[in-house]
């Protein structure tokens, strides 16, 4: 899962990257508003951590043209003492949650898990389900009734970016720049690879569901 961290104290930013790492997240930190938002804009972060006082644009502005353009993604707005009115003003303008500096770690850590909850029905945190389909990330395999197959690390997450948005068409450019990044050289035709890989395993393990293809869009689970 990918978090975007906003943070204009560098102790700080570098803080929360380093323990978000630990805990397996990819994780982007920039530390101002204005690159924060463009990047916040692309729609590839799970979860944004989202600090008030920023230069260049504060964390308010960056949340307004953020659900204005509407993106959706879960914010956590890291608040100080001081700024109740902001943190009242974040929530009214469509922060899913807050945290007063200083925090625990683990405080924080707890907020994240509850944001970046799945759609698809998580049974705990190394397994997603979907119709029958399982997803386990511990052995990075996919298993359904008895049959059971590995994935390559790619594969894995390819799936469970379509596990996690049932029923809703992923375009490519977005399963890309998810899994390899914005700056990758991953052409069209690798997700297409990646993606027949996948069919072929759902078919030996006798899967209900199906990876459906979205013609000139992308890609949904059904
Ligand atoms: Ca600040």
């Amino acid at each position: 899962m990918k978090i975007l961290v906003i943070e204009d104290e560098i102790q700080l930013a570098d803080a929360l990257s380093e323990l978000l790492k630990r805990s397996m997240y990819s994780v982007d930190v920039f530390n101002n508003g204005i690159d924060g938002l463009d990047n916040a804009l692309t729609g590839i972060y799970d979860c944004i951590l989202l600090d008030i006082m920023l230069p260049g644009m504060n964390g308010i502005e960056v949340l307004k043209n953020l659900r204005t353009e509407k993106i959706n993604t879960p914010v956590l707005l890291l608040t100080a003492k001081s700024e109740v009115d902001d943190k009242i003003n974040g929530l009214d303008c469509g922060a899913d949650d807050y945290l007063t500096k200083p925090f625990v770690t683990g405080e924080l850590l707890a907020r994240v898990r509850a944001l970046t909850r799945r759609k698809g029905e998580i049974v705990d945190e190394n397994r997603l389900e979907y119709h029958g389909l399982e997803l386990r990330k511990n052995t990075c395999s996919i298993s359904c009734g008895g049959n059971d197959v590995k994935l390559s690390l790619k594969e894995y997450n390819v799936m469970e970016m379509l596990i996690a948005n049932p029923g809703q068409i992923l375009p490519k450019e977005r399963i890309i720049e998810k899994i390899w990044g914005c700056e990758s050289d991953v052409e069209y035709n690798n997700i297409e690879v990646y993606i027949s890989f996948l069919r072929k395993k759902l078919t030996a393990i006798a899967a209900e569901v199906q990876i459906k293809t979205a013609r000139g869009i992308g890609y949904f689970m059904e």
